[in-house]
């Protein structure tokens, strides 16, 4: 069997795991459904919050962590002025005629929810990733530009010409309102089109840096956005601790090693450490500090046996 046709049976595994870990957080979900109306854009700290659920998102393991979906979900909530006059095309899933609206995803279509989750992900993270470190990933420059341009193009929006608020309204005062001129109602091509129409408004005008970063540790890559600007290198504290593995130690730990290990004769290594408690205790502390890296312990196991202690 290759590789290929596996995968169907790796996705279904994956959402089938979504799924169960999905369930736990049912509540969630009817908290979003009933919060809806108070969802959408509203005044200050939202470009925060969509930043932080974006970063959020773009991290999670999805086979995992359930809330990763109803925070995907209310990002889109926040990015939507008007959820319930705006479809999203789902051709993603090979159904090209197919709408729906964001209330329906929290709710008789979160198996479209997961998919699209997973689907978007990859995407979207090398997008951000590019945006962050443009210099050290030339290499995905033309995906992530094409992924922005082509999602933040996906808007499609028309007045409603038969719905007349200002009719409907009856008698009202002119010069104060209320001016609800029309009706429109937008298409979105995907849930990437609010997401990056964000994106490439923030970072076109005018241009600037995003306030995210790539946490500093080599192959770590998860996002973060650090409070002030400047503060933050490593997405967590165990990244940090990995990162600063004392290399100079190393090197010396393990020259001091190989040096002994050159003694050719047994009697002279066997005074060497014998006579001289700092160096029983320097074995001993190279033994405990390395003790799951081969290249010390092979050695030292070795050192042990030629002098037996
Ligand atoms: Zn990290």
């Amino acid at each position: 069997m290759t590789l290929q046709q596996l995968q169907p049976q790796v996705d279904e595994t994956k959402r089938r795991k979504a799924e169960a870990a999905l369930r736990q957080v049912e509540s969630l979900m009817q908290e979003i459904r009933r919060r809806e109306e108070s969802l959408h854009p509203s005044g200050p700290g939202q470009e925060q919050r969509v930043w932080t659920g974006i970063v959020r998102y773009v991290n999670a393991d999805l086979s995992i962590d359930a809330k990763a979906y109803p925070n995907l979900l209310t990002v889109l909530y926040e990015l939507t002025p008007g959820p319930e006059l705006t479809e999203f095309r789902l051709s993603e899933l090979g159904k090209n005629d197919d709408f729906f609206y964001l209330s329906e995803l929290s709710g008789a279509r979160k198996r479209d929810l997961i998919s699209l989750a997973s689907h978007y992900q990859k995407a979207l993270k090398n997008l951000l990733l590019w945006l962050c470190q443009p210099k050290s990933h030339p290499e995905i420059r033309l995906e992530a530009l094409k992924f922005l341009e082509v999602n933040a193009h996906g808007e499609d929006w028309r007045i409603d010409y038969n719905e007349d608020p200002i009719a409907s309204l009856g008698d009202f005062d002119e010069d104060k309102g209320p001016f609800l001129y029309f009706v429109k109602e937008v298409r979105f091509a995907s849930i990437m089109t609010p997401v990056c129409k964000f994106i490439f408004k923030y970072v076109d005008d005018p241009p600037k840096r995003l306030p995210i970063r790539i946490c500093k540790r080599p192959g770590c890559d998860k996002l973060m956005l650090p409070e002030r600007i400047g503060r933050k290198e490593y997405c967590s504290p165990k990244c940090c601790a990995l990162d600063h593995r004392p290399a100079h130690k190393e090197n010396k730990d393990y020259m001091w090693l190989y040096r002994l290990n050159k003694i050719k004769s047994g009697g002279t290594l066997r005074r060497r450490l014998k006579g001289d408690p700092d160096a029983m205790k320097r074995l001993r502390q190279i033994e405990t500090r390395w003790k799951d890296e081969p290249k010390f312990t092979e050695k030292t196991k070795e050192i042990r046996a030629r002098v037996r202690i």
